[in-house]
């Protein structure tokens, strides 16, 4: 690999996602390696939504539930979501946040799996879902079982196991699980297996059909450039529909909501997955959002994930050698994200941001990059990390000032 910029304007001139970036209100002094995290807005996103503001509800009031399609907006959203998760839109429900969506999809489990106590979550998992499955174990007088990679994995696993809750790429280290093999072998326990798809969902190739995963969850605000607190979504594969109960009954799940009936009847497949009346202005722009990248390849996106984080973790060793890479090499076991380990990384997060260089920290020493494929060119990540060697040549990120940390990092 050659320090050469020119060789990352080589890589954008043949990118077969080049076009993508027009897509998407980037600001001019920044680069963002922070979109798995919060995605940025896509340019159709304030249109749409000063339409639905001022005329929809503005104007049409309560009759944009049926004349502005208000109702059936989250199926739109499942559909332009299924082809991004390899899954059909009638096995996909845009609803709830990730926290509540987890919460329906554990009761789900452990329902369809009376006899077995257990629930399988990783102990350094996102918090959400390590304390929504310790709640569910509780409210289902079940245990919660944490375990430590793939060796935990394969000790943790006997016929007591309900479901196993696995984040396919993990948050901190970018490290990812074989989903195909993985579900199979929770599969041969009898067990489900259920995929938290947070860092997966818009950057990866997932195909929750094909890997016969049993359910999923994911977020609307990451990869899928939703906006701040997006609908998240979740996935029910069709083989469990009909024994399925959520323990979520909210009326818009109900088979005939306006039927009014004091009498709960689930509506069919994934629709009871429904629960209640959605945040429509969030639920509408996610909508949108997902018109950015519903039309792209998830493989397409995939490779060029590869290729950018590829590039970063060459340039960091090559210019960088007191920063630990902390993702596995491997691209194939690595989401699109790459965390760099150091002593100094809240300090070195807080000096690039400074400089207009965007990535977040992760307690307690990673200094963490997103990747995301839509919209990032190759010559960002060579200008990324010709600011970090500026700002470690500075000593900047040793600064005094950036001892205390503020709430959000
Ligand atoms: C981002 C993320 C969440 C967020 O859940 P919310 O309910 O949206 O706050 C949950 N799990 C994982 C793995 C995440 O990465």
């Amino acid at each position: 690999m050659s320090t050469d910029r020119t060789a990352a304007e080589e890589l954008d001139r043949t990118d077969e996602l080049a076009y993508l970036r027009d897509r998407f209100a980037l600001p001019d002094d920044v680069i963002y390696l922070d979109g798995n995290s919060l995605g940025p807005l896509p340019k159709t996103t304030p249109g749409r939504l000063a339409e639905v503001i001022e005329r929809e509800w503005g104007e049409n009031l309560i009759r944009s539930w049926n004349d502005a399609g208000w109702w059936t907006a989250s199926n739109r959203a499942a559909a332009r979501l299924a082809p991004l998760l390899g899954a059909r839109a009638e096995e996909i429900m845009v609803a709830d946040s990730t926290s509540v969506n987890l919460f329906k999809l554990l009761m789900i489990a452990a329902r369809l799996r009376p006899g077995r106590p257990v629930i399988v979550v990783e102990r350094h998992a996102f918090p959400t879902d390590v304390y929504i499955a310790r709640s569910v174990a509780e409210l289902c007088g079940g245990e919660l079982r944490l375990i430590d990679g793939p060796a935990g994995l394969e000790s943790a696993l006997d016929e007591c196991v309900a479901v196993v809750c696995l984040s396919q790429v993990d948050f901190r280290t970018g490290a990812m699980w074989p989903a195909e093999e993985t579900t199979a072998r929770v599969h041969a326990t009898g067990a489900l297996m259920l995929w938290d798809l947070c860092h997966s969902a818009g950057a990866l190739d997932v195909r929750l059909d094909a890997w016969e995963a049993d359910l999923a969850v994911g977020c609307g605000y990451k990869y899928l450039n939703g906006g701040p607190g997006a609908p998240a979504f979740c996935y029910v594969a069709e083989k469990l529909h009909k024994n399925v109960r959520t323990p979520l009954p909210g009326w818009h799940g109900h088979a005939n909501p306006f039927a009014m009936s004091p009498d709960y009847e689930p509506a069919e497949g994934i629709g009871q997955l429904a629960n209640g009346t959605p945040p429509m202005l969030s639920l509408l722009a996610f909508e949108d959002a997902l018109g950015a990248i519903t039309d792209v390849p998830a493989d397409a996106l995939r490779r060029k994930g590869i290729a950018l984080t590829s590039l970063f973790i060459d340039l960091i060793d090559e210019r960088c050698p007191s920063l630990a890479v902390a993702s596995p090499r491997e691209a194939a076991q690595r989401g699109s994200q790459v965390s760099l380990r150091s002593d100094y990384a809240y300090g070195l997060v807080a000096a690039l941001i400074e400089r207009g260089v965007i990535g977040d920290f992760r307690a307690p020493d990673i200094a963490r990059f997103g990747f995301p494929p839509a919209y990032l060119r190759f010559v960002d990540v060579w200008d990324a990390v010709q600011v970090i060697v500026d700002t470690l040549t500075s000593g900047d990120h040793r600064a005094e000032r950036f001892a205390v940390r503020p709430t959000v990092t």
